[in-house]
């Protein structure tokens, strides 16, 4: 899970259809709104903020032209919300095993709103239906929602690729911690496909460096550790970026790499690959400023 910055601005098609469906929007129809009725562009839109990726495992959404491989999901269900069901703040993609799990639950801490927010003159009040308003925020969720909480501040990775809450954090956010890696994140599928992942990138710098260890010399020189360590280095530099697939596991790759690369090794090739790290970061310093 990574955050996500979402446009605020409500894209056209959306737009028509919150006007369509004004009305409707107003009065609780749980048999409408089993339907869908958000339009196919906003579905194409959102998976493009997203960066084709789950709004909370991160895993690639499936690539078909119909968009019919993932969901998008209510972050507070329509079943309860019904007046948010054409809300863009509420909006999110889901890949279809989160959205299986998540169906129509959202826990809170305190009381959930039932019924929208109107004026005297039987309008929306549309501030108080957007996902950060006060209104709405007091509820509690234990969900994290991807636009609003930063997911950095909740989870830490290991490297067998499972998530456990950050130590620091306060009794609620421990709670909706837990509550995200029990229902979403720490699915053994999921935990055993970002092992993978980061088996693949341990095998990788495995290799580079019992080549290294193999052909170059005891003096060896700057060059050839370029040479040898930069391309796997900059390959677990990227998988930090949020365009990639569990991207949360590569940033944490990058922030901890001694953790997650280093204990296998004998403590003269650990400072080596160390040394390699060190330069390959100021160089990537130096040619970023
Ligand atoms: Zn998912």
């Amino acid at each position: 899970m990574r955050k996500i910055d979402k446009p605020s601005g409500v894209p056209a098609a959306l737009q028509r259809r919150q006007a369509e469906l004004k009305e409707e929007l107003l009065t609780k129809q749980p048999k409408f709104w089993k339907n869908k009725h958000y339009a196919q562009p906003t579905k194409k839109d959102l998976k493009e903020i997203y960066e084709n990726k789950c709004g909370f495992c991160e895993t690639i959404l499936k690539q078909d032209e119909s968009n019919k491989g993932f969901t998008i999901d209510h972050f507070r269900p329509k079943t309860n919300y019904y007046w948010l069901a054409l809300e863009w703040t509420n909006l999110f993609p889901l890949c279809k095993k989160c959205n299986k799990i998540k169906d129509d639950n959202f826990p809170t801490k305190n009381a959930k709103i039932q019924s929208p927010p109107i004026d005297e003159n039987g309008n929306f009040i549309l501030s108080k239906c957007l996902a950060t308003s006060e209104e709405l925020l007091k509820e509690q969720p234990l969900y994290l929602h991807p636009e609003i909480d930063e997911p950095l501040n909740f989870f830490r990775v290991n490297k067998d690729g499972k998530f456990f809450p950050k130590s620091d954090i306060n009794d609620f956010d421990l709670e909706r911690a837990n509550e995200m890696i029990n229902k979403f994140l720490g699915k053994e599928n999921l935990e055993n496909e970002r092992k993978e992942h980061i088996e693949n990138i341990t095998n990788y710098l495995r290799k580079e460096t019992s080549n290294f260890l193999e052909y170059c010399s005891e003096d060896y020189t700057d060059r050839e550790i370029r040479l040898s360590f930069f391309s796997v280095f900059k390959t677990i530099f990227s998988l930090g970026d949020k365009k990639q697939e569990f991207s949360l596991v590569g940033y944490y790759m990058n922030e901890n790499f001694d953790k997650f690369f280093l204990d296998e090794y004998e403590l003269s090739v650990q400072e080596l690959i160390k040394y390699a790290y060190r330069l390959f970061l100021e160089e990537m310093n130096t040619t970023q400023k």
